[in-house]
């Protein structure tokens, strides 16, 4: 079964070709840096890692270019608050996304674009536009005509007289047509400018992506990708400057991810209810956010809350301790089972099947999860703890490690140190749970005594009375013998 994906320029799932064989160009709209990014920000970051890995993984070398935005009103007016230049503030907070991008542990993009660094190659497609006529200019400032693009409109399905029709009133009336956007502005006193033949000035918002995607990619690309709040006006005037200077396709296939709310709310400053991802992988940890990311559909609205939180941490931890004690059976020296497990096996290949039909249906990560957690089930349902020296417990260990680990790779999780990380989520949870650790500690002492003088009465009472602060009594658990129950 070959790759299809749902294409937001036809509204349906297409099978997916590269203009070239086995190579993709792919583009998707970065941040705007004038403030650290929220959670929402990165729903696109970490689907798109997956898209680009699940590429390679079909064979494919992709170029893939995250741009950065540093020219733009908000940017301007943070930097006239702290009276600095308006490029002290977007590299300070490119610096801030980088942070968190690494954080993440997903794949480099090949280029990371800047607009200011490509002020030229804006002027250029400016000016070609101009030339051809399929943009006017007026007292410095350049403006797209849509009416000499007549497929205006196709990305979005809005149609042009409804564009004019919904048009404020505040329209500029030097518009030949309300809906003209602008390519080329003249800089007010106080913000950044470049010399262009049409006076100093700066460049409008789309014009930065359409220039950086044709002078690093080419004039066609395979894919663009980027929030669905940015299908109009931002990617379907992309397509008309792109389409209007070419006159070939612009982007063969246009991916969109749906918003991430929050407890019902959309997130937004206003009803200060943003987290920003900093916020968010301090308190959790950047697993949790890409796991979380994951487990939705990139087409379906995610209603975040803390349900959905407590869920992921329970089916990370079910993930890392299966993951642990695999390991643990692998690294004994004392066992044997060296023998092939076959239903174990098959099982596998079933769910091998599986992922990559999930995967080539639009990059449904849900059944991908859902694969993933009855392989799961089954490796414990083995019971290898219990059995101890089976015929094959090494062996399926071994080949269950190597499965997740595959999979793993291909979404940029489970690759943690499966130890390190059980123990930061008990450190994670301690936190926000409240948990008074001297008093488990001291009850964990009392239970050895009581354990030691062979009163198991009390060391069971004691037993009971952990669990109900949400403590798990383990004497196999290694190190302090205790951890908290996700
Ligand atoms: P901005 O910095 O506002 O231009 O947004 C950068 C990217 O984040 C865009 O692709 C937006 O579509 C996306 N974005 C903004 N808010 C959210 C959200 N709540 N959920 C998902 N994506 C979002
Ligand atoms: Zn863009």
């Amino acid at each position: 079964m070959s790759l299809s994906i749902y294409n937001t320029l036809s509204n349906q799932k297409e099978k997916f070709t590269p203009i070239n064989e086995n190579e993709v160009k792919m583009y998707v709209c970065g941040p705007t840096v004038y403030n650290f990014l929220h959670i929402g920000n990165f729903r696109g970051a970490i689907f798109f890692n997956l898209v680009r890995n699940w590429l390679e993984h079909l064979g494919h070398k992709v170029t893939y270019v995250y741009n950065y935005t540093d020219v733009d009103d908000k940017i301007i007016k943070k930097a006239n608050e702290e009276n600095v230049d308006s490029l002290v503030i977007s590299e300070r907070y490119i610096e801030e996304f980088e942070k968190d991008f690494n954080r993440l542990n997903l794949k480099k993009h090949e280029y990371n674009p800047k607009v200011t660094e490509y002020i030229s190659d804006i002027i250029q497609f400016v000016d070609d536009l101009v030339q051809s006529k399929k943009a006017y200019v007026i007292d410095g400032e350049v403006f797209f005509e849509i009416k000499t693009f007549p497929t205006y409109g196709k990305l979005s399905g809005k149609n042009l007289d409804d564009l004019v029709a919904g048009q404020r009133v505040d329209v500029d009336t030097r518009k030949k047509n309300p809906a003209d956007f602008v390519l080329w502005k003249p800089s007010k006193e106080g913000e950044p400018r470049w010399d262009s033949p049409w006076g100093k000035g700066r460049p409008g918002w789309h014009i930065e992506c359409s220039a950086m995607i044709q002078k690093i990619l080419g004039d066609t690309i395979d894919i663009h990708g980027g929030g669905i709040d940015l299908i109009f006006p931002h990617h379907e005037n992309e397509i008309a400057q792109g389409e209007g200077r070419t006159g070939k396709c612009y982007c063969n296939t246009w991916m969109h991810n749906d918003f991430l709310n929050l407890n019902d709310e959309k997130m937004s400053k206003s009803l200060g209810n943003t987290v920003t991802a900093r916020a968010f992988m301090d308190k959790y940890h950047p697993e949790i956010l890409k796991y979380l990311m994951l487990s939705h559909h990139y087409r379906a609205l995610f209603n975040l809350n803390e349900e959905k939180i407590n869920q992921c941490i329970s089916g990370l931890a079910r993930i890392y301790s299966s993951l642990k004690d695999a390991q643990g059976f692998i690294a004994d020296n004392s066992l044997m089972g060296d023998e092939d497990n076959h239903s174990f096996n098959d099982l596998l290949i079933k769910h091998d099947s599986k992922i990559i039909e999930s995967m080539n249906d639009d990059f449904n990560t849900v059944e991908v999860m859902a694969s993933i957690f009855e392989v799961i089930r089954s490796y414990n349902a083995l019971d290898l703890k219990k059995k101890k020296n089976t015929r094959f417990s090494k062996n399926t260990s071994k080949v269950f490690v190597e499965w997740i680990s595959k999979y793993g790779q291909m979404m940029s999780l489970f690759q943690e140190v499966p130890e390190i990380f059980l123990n930061q989520l008990d450190d994670m949870l301690i936190k926000l749970q409240n948990i008074d650790v001297d008093l488990v500690e001291e009850l964990m002492e009392k239970r050895k005594e009581a354990r030691e003088n062979k009163d198991y009465e009390k060391s069971d009472e004691i037993r009971d009375e952990l669990g109900k602060m949400g403590i798990n009594v383990n004497d196999g658990i290694i190190g302090r013998g205790w951890e908290i129950k996700k």
